[in-house]
């Protein structure tokens, strides 16, 4: 297993800075970016994405593969208890809505 990825951005390659920078002189590059994978993103995304730019940008790229993916066809629902009006503390003068989940103990 290699210890390192490549950035996944669609357009990491297209980012114009001095470290994407490769190649001799008069015939340079700008090259994805290469990840190391350290105690820190192994397991996380950032393990193939160098920015949350790239990341977002893939995102945008393959969000109908995702979703085809993981397709939704139906809402969630998180069981709650009565919703109870409280002021945020002693002689507030307004209310927030108290929602709390239904704590399921079986
Ligand atoms: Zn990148």
């Amino acid at each position: 297993m290699s210890d390192y990825n490549w950035c996944h951005g669609p357009s990491c390659h297209k980012n114009k800075t001095q470290d994407r920078i490769r190649g001799v002189k008069g015939s340079k590059v700008l090259r994805t970016r290469k990840i190391a994978i350290n105690k820190w993103n192994q397991n996380t995304v950032w393990s193939h994405f160098c920015s949350q730019g790239c990341y977002t940008d893939f995102m945008h790229e393959h969000w109908e593969e995702f979703i085809n993916l993981h397709p939704r066809t139906e809402c969630l629902e998180t069981p709650i208890e009565d919703p109870k009006k409280v002021r945020p503390y002693e002689n507030a003068q307004w209310f927030n809505w108290e929602i709390k989940e239904v704590v399921d103990n079986a």
